[in-house]
């Protein structure tokens, strides 16, 4: 694949038109955190029927397990597949508001995405629907305040089991949509007497307002206000073995290493938003805004921050092309290769966005540009879904475990 097709580009106008509608106008009461960024997503869902799609994709893999078929990780993703439907609009949010990709993003590919692929029919229909169509909003909850990159190893929080059900105690942190969560898929660890570190990871789905599941307000942050991020607290929270995710080969910590590799190659195309807007925004004001009586675009130093741009741009394009194309042929990539598409891409977002404000002067530093609050999203690509150093770390194991 080297360009998007015709009806592709016929989807992504659509999607830039209703996001010119529908969020533009709404950029500052999102940047602030005054308006969450839910009900704006699901508008884009019912607008292009992807709450439909969802419903009916639904619909047709559970019938198909029940049958005894088997079924694709994407066959509940909007499109069935089609890398088109989910790319473009994740290209398109995110040049205008990548938070709005995030909070989607772990609602329904981590949420929802774990729940799907650990889940029995009944928890499926029982949480999984309402996710999928974005009817409810849902959260991943893995980091702890002493374990974020020790994610498993330093994990705190404990189930205990006590008769039939669990006793859930301990805390979680800088959960995306923890706040307005109404379903968390947590993972602890079973406290049965093993050294912390060799015990068993469980993972539960919980819900909103289970007595003793605290979920706080939105964390004050660098950027990335439309995905409101939060903490939890459990203290004796209760949950029956109804609520215990269990199938899948590998158990919690596995079914948390596949999420890693779809997450990671999803920032790739979010970087790519970012990268093609920061650009577009910077060949214009190179153009526009004249000193010494010529357009900057004539400055060496600053053709050379547009070159390193398109570098860059048509670098991450690449990748996200080579995944769309591997989408389609039901391929997946390996650890090392999609921890290896993250750091780059998520460096080279934050790096080009950093680069839009300089070239700006001093409007790049005004929240009216818009660069500044794109130089501030694309940063936190480099912390989340594991940092860069993580990245490092998980491309050279992988390689050296061959
Ligand atoms: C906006 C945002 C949203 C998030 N959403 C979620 C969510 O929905 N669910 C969830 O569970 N978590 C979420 N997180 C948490 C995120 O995954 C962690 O912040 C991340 O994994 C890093 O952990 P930490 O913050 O504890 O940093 P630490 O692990 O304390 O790292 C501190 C520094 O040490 C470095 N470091 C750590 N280990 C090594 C090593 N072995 N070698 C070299 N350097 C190392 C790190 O790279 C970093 O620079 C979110 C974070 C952010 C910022």
């Amino acid at each position: 694949m080297i360009e998007w097709s015709a009806e592709d580009l016929m989807i992504r106008d659509a999607v830039r038109d209703w996001i010119d509608a529908e969020v533009r106008p709404n950029l500052d009461a999102l940047d602030s955190g005054e308006l969450p960024p839910y009900d704006l997503l699901r508008g884009l869902y019912k607008t292009f029927g992807m709450d439909e799609m969802a419903r009916s994709s639904f619909r047709s893999r559970l019938d198909k397990e029940r049958a005894g078929e088997p079924s694709r990780a994407d066959d509940d993703r909007p499109g069935g597949g089609n890398a088109a439907m989910s790319m473009l609009p994740v290209i398109e949010l995110c040049k205008v508001a990548p938070g709005l990709v995030s909070a989607m993003g772990v609602s329904l590919g981590l949420a929802a995405g774990t729940i799907m692929k650990r889940g029995t029919a009944e928890q499926k229909e029982r949480w999984g629907l309402d996710l999928l169509t974005l009817d409810k909003v849902g959260a991943w909850a893995i980091t702890e305040p002493n374990s974020g990159s020790d994610a498993f190893g330093g994990m705190q929080a404990t189930a205990r089991k006590v008769g039939d059900e669990y006793v859930i105690n301990g805390s979680k942190t800088f959960i995306t949509n923890g706040p307005y969560a109404d379903t968390i898929v947590f993972y602890c660890k079973l406290d049965d007497g093993r050294p912390a570190r060799d015990r068993e990871i469980l993972t539960f789905v919980l819900d909103r307002g289970m007595p003793g599941l605290d979920q706080t307000r939105p964390l004050r942050k660098m950027g990335l206000h439309s995905s409101p991020t939060g903490e939890l607290f459990l203290n004796d929270v209760r949950a029956g073995e109804d609520r215990l995710l269990a199938a899948g080969s590998g158990g919690g910590k596995e079914s948390a290493k596949q999420n890693f590799v779809t997450e990671r190659a999803g920032v790739a195309a979010m970087a790519l938003g970012v990268i093609e807007e920061c650009l577009k925004l910077s060949v214009d004001y190179a153009r526009k805004r004249e000193l010494w009586g010529q357009r900057i675009g004539d400055f060496q130093l600053i053709q050379l921050k547009l070159a390193r741009m398109e570098v860059a741009r048509l670098n991450v394009q690449n990748l996200v092309f080579r995944h769309v194309e591997m989408q389609r042929q039901g391929r997946t990539p390996t650890l090392a290769e999609a921890s290896a598409m993250k750091l780059y891409s998520a460096q080279a977002a934050s790096e080009v966005a950093m680069e839009a404000v300089q070239l700006f002067g001093g409007n790049g530093y005004m929240s009216e540009y818009r660069v500044e609050q794109l130089a501030r999203d694309a940063k936190s690509f480099q912390i989340y879904a594991g940092t860069d150093e993580i990245q490092v770390t998980h491309i050279a194991r992988d390689l050296l475990s061959r």
